[in-house]
């Protein structure tokens, strides 16, 4: 289990996404694949996939729950969710850790997108189009 809940219970990710792919993965601290910060092991763990995977599940379930990434570790993979088509969802990236240059291009959400709190430590480019 994840070593972001004290008390041993699967944290969202691995409730919701991990635990589809039977992948009870944790790096050495004891974190998930979205919880961790160790970027070469998330990367060499198939991070990538994961949270695609995880973002196109919570696309297709029909109810109005957001795509809720919130609380995640993300590395430069998160650059592959802007061609997505979130139609109505609202892509939820509160509380997270960008680790990467983040470039937002012709991105469209007609739902919202929420980065509340969220640190990103690289270079940050939006281009937007009319
Ligand atoms: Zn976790």
């Amino acid at each position: 289990m994840c070593a972001i809940n004290d008390d041993g219970s699967a944290c969202k990710f691995e409730a919701r996404g991990e635990a589809m792919t039977n992948k009870p993965i944790g790096d050495k601290e004891g974190y998930c694949l979205f919880h961790s910060r160790d970027i070469a092991w998330k990367q060499a763990s198939g991070f990538e996939k994961a949270l695609m995977d995880f973002v196109r599940q919570q696309i297709e379930d029909k109810s109005s729950k957001p795509v809720d990434l919130s609380g995640a570790v993300l590395d430069e993979s998160v650059n592959k969710l802007w061609p997505l088509d979130f139609g109505t969802k609202k892509l939820q990236l509160d509380n997270c850790e960008i680790h990467a240059p983040v470039l937002f291009e012709g991105v469209e959400c007609e739902g919202a997108l929420s980065f509340k709190h969220t640190i990103i430590s690289r270079k940050v480019l939006i281009k937007i189009r009319y």
